[in-house]
């Protein structure tokens, strides 16, 4: 297998700039791909040092040029939260050998980086240029003192000093997102009057005296990567001329590679998203590498933000945005992302669909990091998928997320698979997802599963509703049920008028809707309806997804160079229709949206002007009064006496789902072992998370 993905002598390479050396002097990277620094949760405990080593060891083998691990704090102040993962003495140095050693003997780099969070740790030890406290946290931080300042100069580079002790070829400084040295660079966190604060060369003094120790302490043999802002996106954020001088300075300073960094974490545009178009924010960093290149500043420069294919990696590299391409989650969903590229065999990749699912909703709840798409990423230690040591032969029902983990899963493993599904397609509810403006990218969970399915030799029968008589006698040991929901009857009289549709008519059967829609249920789907009906995907309008401009337009991201933070007035497409969205629950609609995701969900719905209602009761549905439409009678309040009659072309029933399993007793009886997977199993709080997630454990223990 190997063999056969390492390319020949005289193969042309697939992607000649993405996978060419590159070389820093006294090193050389084997590509141009470099795994961006993800906060996994491993770092924060010494028991997961050896989970975290297979972690980095696993994306090595996979040919990764240069890894950062995920951000390790100088001391307890630059914490994110208490008890995080800290670097600060010879012990958990010598812990750190682990990872290593682990990521060397795969013939791996890996750089260690260096975050201080300053007022955006989650503590009350957390402190900061000035007192003033972050939007995103609940601490207000304590104002360094100099010698304060000085005190966390010395504890970087001690951090980088233990960093090169305990075999890391590097370190990463991290100077952007909004982190420490961010917040001493921009006058609206920094408001000191002394030499750290005022002029911006005071301001960028603490990066520069970091990485200049740093480099004296190191010496001139070890990677020095500083994470630059380029575009704060915030109020007040750092002007062209300000990054520029700073990218000056700091490889000045001694950096090797000036990485980039988009957006403070407070900015409220999202920056990672799916809904952000990929590269969306390379410009920047082009507008960086050309300013630098023509003062004769040959500083690589790497860029980031949604690239999540090896094309779209070229393209950029060949584009001459950017010297090397930083991906990060990209390797959680699949960590032989360079190896398939290099082998010609990109469409084998188990592509990041930017949902942040599993990833940074976990890291903000605490929880360690996974992966939708690939639940083994940050569990390679206990979810292994092994050759099955009797193969048997199974049937699966249901080709949506959850059986197409669980029949791929169990065809890798050797066992003979049969799946089956009712529809002409593969993926159940996720072609309806895809459909949704801004989800695009779901569209290649799809192509993923589609490959496995023909590499791994899953006999696949699409258009073909089985009942348990079919399964019944035809030799399977266990027949694993995965048929999914069925949408969840709301009961409401009236509910049988012709303007009232559900979201499999709207999304899956293109039913015609009117301009004045309701939706009643604001969970994860009605929000999607409301996405697509408000920018009218069903009339051909173009996501902004597709389309940088338009989408950068929308949100408000210009020039930094004649904005400073690249901040604008956001100029969204006018809505191509009225939308209101209800929920029967009072409080804030979308409160079941992803941590991380939510609050765009909102903003975007915001700017179509959707009305959002809460703490509804939906009394009655019948004919509307004017004679055009249908109306929907509603009451609010406790005593439900505040009754009123809201008029619409149609309403769609997004109320939730129920599972669908009638074919487990029928099994059952007949004798024949039944697992019910994804939302066959369980319907609330169902996502292709643990849908895949079921479908692969499973498969991996059956
Ligand atoms: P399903 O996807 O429902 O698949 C079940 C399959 O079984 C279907 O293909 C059906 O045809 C087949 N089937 C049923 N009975 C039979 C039978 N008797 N014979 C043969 N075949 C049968 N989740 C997320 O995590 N993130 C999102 O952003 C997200 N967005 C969504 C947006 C929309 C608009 C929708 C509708 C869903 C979204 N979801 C999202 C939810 C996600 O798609 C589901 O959680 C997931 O698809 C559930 O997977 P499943 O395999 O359990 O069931
Ligand atoms: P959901 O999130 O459970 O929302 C169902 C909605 O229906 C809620 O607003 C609920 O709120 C309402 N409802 C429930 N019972 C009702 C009843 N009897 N009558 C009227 N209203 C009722 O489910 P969903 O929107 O169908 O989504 C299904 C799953 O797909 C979700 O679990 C979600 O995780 C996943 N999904 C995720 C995303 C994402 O972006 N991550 C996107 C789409 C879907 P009230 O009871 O307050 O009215
Ligand atoms: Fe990408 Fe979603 Fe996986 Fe995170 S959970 S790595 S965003 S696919």
């Amino acid at each position: 297998m190997l063999g056969a993905m390492t390319l020949t002598a005289a193969t042309p390479s697939p992607f000649p700039h993405l996978l060419s050396p590159l070389d820093l002097g006294f090193t050389r990277l084997k590509n141009r791909v470099l795994m961006g620094s993800m906060h996994t949760g491993l770092e924060d405990s010494r028991k997961h040092f050896p989970r975290m080593a297979e972690f980095y060891a696993e994306r090595a083998r996979g040919g990764v040029g240069l890894i950062v691990t995920g951000g390790f704090a100088p001391n307890i102040e630059g914490w994110a939260k208490p008890f995080a993962g800290t670097l600060a003495t010879p012990r958990a140095a010598q812990r750190h050998q682990t990872v290593t050693r682990a990521v060397h003997a795969e013939g791996g780099k890996i750089a260690l980086q260096i975050l201080h969070t300053g007022r955006y740790g989650y503590h009350p030890l957390c402190v900061a240029p000035s007192r003033i406290q972050s939007p995103i946290s609940p601490f207000t931080p304590r104002a360094l003192s100099a010698r304060g300042i000085e005190r966390q100069i010395r504890a970087f580079v001690r951090c980088a000093q233990l960093a090169r002790d305990a075999g890391y070829d590097g370190v990463e400084v991290m100077g952007s997102e909004g982190y420490l040295i961010n917040q001493f660079l921009v006058g609206h966190t920094n408001q000191r009057q002394d030499e750290w604060g005022g002029a911006y060369a005071n301001r960028m003094r603490l990066a520069v005296e970091i990485v200049r120790r740093i480099r004296e302490a190191v010496g001139p043999d070890y990677i020095l990567i500083y994470r630059i802002s380029l575009i704060d996106l915030i109020p007040g954020g750092s002007s062209w001329e300000e990054v520029l001088a700073l990218a000056r300075a700091i490889s000045t300073a001694g950096a090797t590679l000036l990485n980039t960094g988009i957006g403070w974490h407070e900015a409220r545009i999202p920056t990672i998203a799916t809904s952000v178009p990929r590269g969306a924010f390379t410009w920047v960093t082009r507008k960086l590498r050309d300013d630098l290149r023509s003062e004769g500043n040959p500083i690589p420069v790497v860029t980031s933000n949604r690239i999540n294919t090896p094309d779209v990696a070229e393209g950029i590299l060949a584009n001459g945005d950017a010297d090397m391409v930083s991906m990060a989650r990209p390797f959680l969903a699949d960590p032989d992302f360079v190896r398939k590229a290099a082998a010609g065999r990109s469409q084998d990749i188990n592509t990041c669909i930017a949902c942040n699912q599993a990833c940074l909703d976990h890291a903000f709840k605490n929880r360690l990091a996974s992966c939708l798409v690939n639940p083994r990423a940050c569990h390679e230690t206990e979810l292994v998928i092994s050759p099955a040591i009797q193969t048997k032969r199974y049937a699966v029902v249901g080709a949506g997320p959850a059986g197409l983990a669980a029949a791929t899963t169990l065809a890798q493993r050797g066992h003979d698979v049969h799946l089956f599904d009712a529809a002409e397609r593969i993926g159940g509810q996720f072609n309806m997802a895809k459909t949704i403006p801004g989800k695009e990218e779901f569209h290649e969970t799809l192509r993923y599963f589609a490959r496995l399915i023909d590499t791994n030799g899953v006999r696949l029968q699409l258009g073909r509703r089985v009942s348990a008589s079919d399964l019944v006698g035809q030799g399977f040991d266990a027949v694993v049920l995965a048929t999914g929901v069925t949408p969840r009857n709301p009961h409401i009289p009236g509910q049988e008028h012709p303007g009232v549709l559900s979201y499999i008519d709207v999304l899956w059967h293109q039913r015609p809707v009117g301009r004045r829609v309701g939706i009643l249920g604001a969970g994860g789907i009605g929000f999607d309806v409301a996405e697509y009906l408000s920018h009218g995907a069903d009339q051909g309008h173009a996501s902004p997804t597709l389309d940088t401009t338009a989408w950068l337009r929308e949100w408000g991201v210009g020039d930094p160079q004649a904005h400073p933070g690249g901040l604008l007035l956001p100029q969204p497409a006018p809505p191509a229709r009225e939308v209101t969205l209800m929920q029967r629950k009072p409080g804030k609609t979308g409160q079941s949206l992803g941590k991380t995701t939510g609050w765009i969900h909102r903003a975007a719905l915001k700017t179509k002007n959707v009305r959002m209602v809460s703490g509804v009761h939906y009394e009655r549905i019948g004919p509307a009064p004017s004679g055009q439409g249908v109306a929907l009678m509603i009451s609010q309040g406790a005593d439900r006496q505040d009754a009123q009659v809201l008029e619409f072309d149609t309403l769609v029933l997004c109320t939730g789902q129920e599972p669908l399993r009638d074919l487990q007793a029928p099994l059952q009886q007949a004798g024949i072992t039944v697992h019910l997977i994804g939302g066959a199993f369980e319907a609330g709080e169902l996502d292709a998370k643990r849908a895949i997630d079921m479908g692969t454990r499973l498969a991996a223990a059956m």
